[in-house]
């Protein structure tokens, strides 16, 4: 059977188990036990244009993720943490882009049948592509709309929230349908017990009696790096803030609402399930750490959390 073309995203090449392979010929037997039990782990990752070239952020960090998601899935890996992230690298260097994002993913190839994986080898893949604001320019300057879903996060006892794995996008791809079918731009999921926890692929803060206040982990979200990153730059200006419970009531008491992630970066809420948040534009703290976050990936302030990683340019042919 033909490959249908590519759809975006679109590459030259896509690293696969060590080697550079033309993006077509990136492909996995139908037996895999992967497609079958969602039994990958994977990362999302940002490199940004800046004057000094493209900067990966936090890479280090991604791929430590990985390696944890990976040991929670009992999933042998068969690359170490330096090559995973000069797989990254040449991804992005070898297709020639200034800013892409990358996803790598680990995932049980073609063995035994069962959802005991027995000789199913780790495969090992490192796309990127060019990808835009994840929740539309207009959505990161204007604030999304966005609806409680009816779909509830994993409880503790049922999966590891903490680890990126395959399997439990299948809630998150849910709760996406179903904001998209009733006209918002992403969903905000409870936890087991009722509490907001996170969107489909985003983490949640709160600006409350003057608090940054997000989910503590634990509660069935993801350690997000970006959620990291914004504890920090709010911590840098001086904003108070908390890791706590964010009750369901919080969303429509909260003066501030927004999502991060790397897709996503910082995007604002400005309403939740037809209730303006605040004022229903992107409020004060949220625009500041908007600002802070893009000038940091942008290199346009000093690196002074050691957040970037240079994408070094190709040796020139020697004359
Ligand atoms: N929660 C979920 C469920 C996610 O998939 C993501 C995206 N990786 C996030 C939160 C945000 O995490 P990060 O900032 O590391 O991208």
């Amino acid at each position: 059977m033909p490959v249908p073309p590519s759809p975006t995203p679109r590459a030259a090449s896509i690293w696969f188990d060590g080697e550079l392979v033309p993006w077509n010929d990136a492909r996995v037997h139908v037996l895999s036990h992967v497609l079958h039990y969602g039994s990958s782990v994977f990362e999302g990752i940002r490199c940004y244009a800046t004057a000094d070239g493209p900067a990966v952020f936090r890479l280090r960090e991604h791929i430590d993720r990985m390696m944890f998601s990976a040991r929670v899935l009992r999933l042998e890996m068969p690359f170490d943490r330096e090559t995973l992230i000069e797989a990254c690298l040449a991804s992005v260097r070898e297709n020639g882009f200034d800013a892409c994002y990358i996803r790598p993913l680990a995932f049980r190839g073609a063995g035994a049948m069962g959802v005991l994986p027995k000789g199913c080898p780790t495969h090992v893949i490192v796309a990127a592509w060019e990808w835009g604001a994840y929740l539309g320019d207009e959505g990161m300057q204007q604030g999304i709309d966005v609806g409680v879903s009816s779909y509830n996060k994993v409880a503790p006892n049922t999966f590891l929230a903490l680890a990126k794995i395959g399997g439990a996008y299948v809630t998150a791809s849910l709760a996406k349908q179903e904001a998209v079918r009733h006209g918002y731009a992403e969903g905000i999921l409870l936890d087991t017990e009722g509490r907001a926890a996170e969107g489909t692929g985003e983490n949640l803060f709160a600006m409350l009696d003057g608090r940054l206040v997000t989910p503590p982990l634990g509660h069935s979200v993801l350690g997000g790096i970006t959620r990291r990153s914004v504890i920090r730059l709010a911590e840098d200006r001086g904003i108070p803030v908390v890791e706590q419970t964010l009750s369901r009531e919080a969303l429509l008491l909260a003066e501030e609402l927004f999502f991060t992630g790397t897709a996503a970066e910082i995007t604002p809420i400005r309403s939740v399930d037809g209730l303006p948040v605040g004022a229903g534009r992107p409020g004060p703290v949220t625009r500041q750490l908007q600002d802070d976050f893009f000038a940091v990936v942008r290199g346009e302030t000093p690196d002074r959390h050691g957040w970037l990683t240079r994408v070094q340019p190709l040796a020139a042919p020697a004359d």
